[in-house]
């Protein structure tokens, strides 16, 4: 149950806290299965209205000053942090991780903001050396128009401002389409931008049916660019549709993130990243370890140190102190990470801790480890998203660069060593976006966050963030009389 402060938050025509009559979707309490609002379920015709209202609120929006619109988004992010308790409640029902870990994702949301309005004063172009005496050239950065966003459960605030607030600064306005099972983080950040004053219509959150919502947008002459974080499948079906209007696309797809230890590794450092990178969000995010390849020398004792971390892991309802690990998001999260856990070991994994559900009933899952992992199994192959370390052994550099790359996904990899040219030999060799050294936290608003091969096109945060959102037009102009 949302208290009447959470309510407040969330007074936006598209939500009831009773049963409507509209045809909406029920949102729930991830941990308690209990109702907590229904959104609007906004049908095509409904988005292709949104659509024209964003048009026409984005022609106007292009024309204030970079200033003005660095102020506003300004004004949001303050909003954002008087508010940050509150948003985390509603984030951690919807959503499920840990009170500790949503406030996090709310600064973290919230430093997108900043971030794109201190660079919505950057857009520079350049002047380029001419040809020929009498002509000048000239690049201008112009805002791309109306843009899109599609956004996953696992992060339900944060992957929504990396998407608007470069979109915002750089004069755009955006339509976005938030999972089913988080509407609300999206409306509670919708509600604060106006109450910031941002115009109205720069920003429309759309809830609804996702084939229904996603086609329209992406069909739509009006939509110049697409923003999607979700699964390599969906990315591919949006790709196509967005193929007729040839819409500029940015799309944060799936991983099966290597992470990689070295005989020469602190291995205190190596266990604290483990730890990060693996268990957070109960291991449902897109940069989690998937597969975690451990050197002989050092293999049996770092399986050990990660296997007393796991037991000190507490399961629960994310609004109760010291609860590390929420619940999975549905019953399929559950059934993907099970098949995982016994093709392993029908395969000779060891099960060190953890592989079961806490009860039929509900979608906790325990945090697991399994050692004794190889490439043959699925869970070298597929992305668990879940509580699943899997302990792979190997021997040289080579063969584990070998096998790190061995997958069609290239978003996150990982590697612990103290030797500063294995660093740099091993950190160029990987065949991903990222490459975290020495940690598992690698995500902020300053980075270039993205992959390459399967795992996405362009990159979010960064200076380089925003450029997806900008047109480049050039103007040759003649001095000749
Ligand atoms: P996940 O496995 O993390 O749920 P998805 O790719 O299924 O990843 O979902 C990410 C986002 O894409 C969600 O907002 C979801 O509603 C949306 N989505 C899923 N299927 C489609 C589709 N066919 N067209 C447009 N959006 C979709």
């Amino acid at each position: 149950m949302l208290d009447q402060q959470l309510k407040n938050l969330l007074r936006h025509t598209d939500i009831t806290f009773q049963a409507p009559s509209f045809d909406a979707i029920e949102v729930k309490d991830a941990a308690t299965g209990v109702s907590l609002a229904w959104v609007k379920k906004h049908d095509r015709a409904d988005v292709e209205a949104a659509i024209v209202r964003a048009e026409h609120a984005q022609a106007l929006f292009k024309q204030q000053s970079a200033l003005q619109r660095a102020d506003l988004m300004m004004a949001w992010y303050q909003l954002i942090l008087k508010h940050q308790q509150d948003l985390a409640q509603i984030l951690t029902a919807e959503q499920g991780k840990p009170l500790s870990e949503a406030n996090g994702e709310i600064k973290y949301a919230a430093s997108f903001i900043r971030w794109f309005a201190e660079q919505a004063r950057r857009i520079d172009g350049d002047v380029i050396t001419p040809v020929q005496s009498q002509q000048r050239l000239l690049v201008l950065k112009q805002a791309i128009g109306v843009t899109a966003a599609i956004t996953p459960w696992n992060f339900p605030a944060a992957m929504i401002t990396r998407k608007i607030a470069p979109a915002l600064a750089a004069g755009c306005s955006m339509l976005i389409k938030p999972a089913e099972q988080t509407p609300l983080s999206a409306y509670a950040l919708e509600v604060l931008a106006m109450q910031a004053g941002l115009p109205r219509d720069v920003m429309i959150t759309l809830s609804g049916d996702s084939v229904d919502v996603g086609q329209t947008l992406c069909e739509s002459p009006i939509v110049r660019k697409l923003s999607f974080t979700g699964s390599t499948e969906v990315g591919r079906i949006l790709m196509q549709q967005c193929a007729p209007t040839i819409k500029k696309l940015s799309l944060e797809l799936g991983g099966n993130a290597p992470l990689i230890v070295f005989d020469d590794a602190n291995i205190e450092q190596a266990v604290k990243g483990i730890m990060n990178s693996k268990y957070r969000n109960s291991g449902q995010t897109c940069v989690c370890a998937n597969r975690i390849y451990i050197q002989d020398g050092v293999y049996d004792a770092v399986s050990q140190r990660v296997i007393e971390e796991v037991a000190k892991l507490k399961m629960g309802d994310g609004r109760l102190a010291d609860v590390t690990q929420g619940p999975l998001i549905d019953e399929d999260a559950i059934i993907k990470v099970q098949s995982h856990i016994e093709d392993a070991i029908d395969q000779g994994a060891k099960l060190a801790i953890g592989g079961k559900r806490l009860a039929p009933d509900n979608t906790f899952f325990e945090p697991t480890v399994l050692t004794h992992v190889t490439q043959s199994m699925r869970v070298a192959r597929e992305e668990t998203f879940g509580p699943l370390a899997a302990l792979f052994r190997f021997k040289t550099e080579d063969e584990v660069i070998q096998m790190a790359n061995a997958t069609e996904f290239g978003l996150a990899a990982y590697l612990f060593s103290q030797n500063t040219a294995r660093q740099w030999r091993v950190g160029e060799a990987l065949e991903y976006g990222m490459v975290g050294i020495n940690t598992g936290l690698i995500s902020n608003e300053a980075s270039s966050f993205g992959g390459i091969k399967q795992s996405g096109l362009g990159r979010e945060g960064s200076q380089y963030g925003i450029e997806d959102y900008l047109e480049l037009k050039y103007m040759c102009i003649d001095l000749s009389e």
